[in-house]
């Protein structure tokens, strides 16, 4: 198996297959207890979890049993709970300070720390922050408090769930991943939470890579294709841009729920069947579609149809995948340009080899008929699966 250069993401140099993945399979590790009956000791289970290359633990404290000047302090301004009376069953050998100073020369590194640069590192602290409540004020389900290390094995245990659905989307038809996050709310969260961790650990991130390149272009209209959490809308409406984003699910009020491998709701045509003169349809309101790291899906060629049709003639289909997802970029290319499209430019990102730029243009062309399009979407293995990465 070949490692994907970026964190979390695996993509396989095995022959490609589109069979739905088995979330069943289970990591074969010792389990020295087997057979006996033991009271639960998260200290212990959390020793058995992997330690390295997590990368959604990144905001983890490393466990310093001489803590830094500065660990000290920010400790004292914010008081532990282990040493603390703990009322959850679940907790009560954790939260032991024995057992907590058993595991403290365990440090949490990880391939996100290894590669981050302060400023980044400080940037992610400070986002962390924001994002993840800290673990002295999350209650469990009896209501009691989590102790740090019940936060820590929920996040390598949400790592893992997050590598897991990501593969699934990876290997899905879309409607049946819109039918599982439907189904599951809780997926969908989890999806994005673990995302937002994992892109703290990229040296550049491909949305950034557009708000930086489309901040100085007022009056755009964008449609953002596989949105996750709109945050290029949120970036560029404020400076004048308009941006329609979609996803499979709407929690945040920027996001249009739809599936962007079928039926986008958004005007635009395709060139009628009749008419054997090359068009660009009719209808069309937007300039540019964006689709970041969102052609995950095993139909998602038909997101680029729906790019296609929504696009005003001339317009831009942006599109930014992870590097080693390219079976063959010039056959990927060329599978683009039979849509209707020329491209414009292709770029490895200069900081950022992780991942490859494209950028389409829409060019008039002449009605595609069934046949063709099966033929089109039998190339969606041009683009590999990004795959869970079993350790
Ligand atoms: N473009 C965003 C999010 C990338 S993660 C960014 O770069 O930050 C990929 C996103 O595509 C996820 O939010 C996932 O839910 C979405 N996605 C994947 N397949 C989709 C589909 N068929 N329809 C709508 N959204 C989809």
């Amino acid at each position: 198996m070949a490692f994907f250069e970026v964190p979390g993401w695996t993509v396989p140099s095995a022959p490609i297959s589109n069979a739905p993945t088995s979330l069943s399979r289970k990591r074969k590790r010792p389990n020295p207890d087997a057979g006996v009956a033991q009271p639960v000791n998260l200290d212990k289970l959390m020793r058995k979890m992997p330690k390295t290359t997590e990368a959604e633990a990144v905001s983890e404290v490393p466990r310093d049993p001489k803590p830094s000047k500065k660990a000290r302090s920010k400790r004292n301004r914010k008081p532990q709970k282990e040493g603390k009376p703990d009322t959850t069953p679940a907790t009560s050998t954790a939260a032991a300070p024995k057992n907590a100073k058993k595991s403290a020369p365990r440090e949490v590194t990880t391939e996100a720390q290894a590669g981050l640069s302060a400023p980044k590192k400080k940037q992610k602290q400070q986002q962390d922050a924001a994002e993840e409540p800290k673990p002295s004020k999350k209650k469990s389900k009896e209501g009691g408090q989590l102790t740090t290390l019940q936060d820590r094995m929920r996040q390598s245990l949400d790592g893992a769930r997050f590598r897991m659905i990501n593969e699934t989307l990876y290997k899905s038809h879309s409607s049946d991943a819109s039918r599982m996050m439907h189904e599951d709310p809780q997926m969908f969260e989890e999806y994005h939470s673990g995302f937002r961790r994992q892109v703290q650990s990229w040296p550049s991130n491909p949305v950034e890579v557009y708000i930086e390149e489309l901040s100085s272009r007022p009056g755009l209209v964008i449609a953002d294709l596989g949105c996750g959490d709109a945050v290029l809308a949120q970036s560029l409406i404020p400076k004048g841009l308009t941006v329609l984003s979609f996803d499979l699910v709407s929690r945040n009020p920027y996001v249009i729920e739809a599936d962007i491998c079928a039926k986008l709701p958004l005007p635009g045509s395709e060139p009628s069947i009749d008419d054997s003169e090359p068009g660009a349809g009719d209808a069309h309101v937007v300039d540019m579609v964006v689709c970041a790291l969102s052609l995950m899906g095993t139909n998602w060629p038909n997101c680029i149809r729906e790019a296609w049709r929504v696009l005003k003639p001339d317009g831009e289909l942006k599109i930014a995948e992870v590097a080693s997802r390219f079976k063959d970029v010039k056959e990927f290319v060329a599978l683009i340009n039979s849509y209707g499209f020329r491209v414009k430019k292709e770029l490895k990102n200069k900081s950022n080899s992780h991942f490859t730029f494209f950028t389409f243009v829409k060019i008039l062309r002449a009605p595609i008929v069934d046949e063709e399009w099966q033929e089109i979407y039998a190339k969606s293995n041009l683009l590999k699966p990004c795959e869970y990465k079993r350790r």
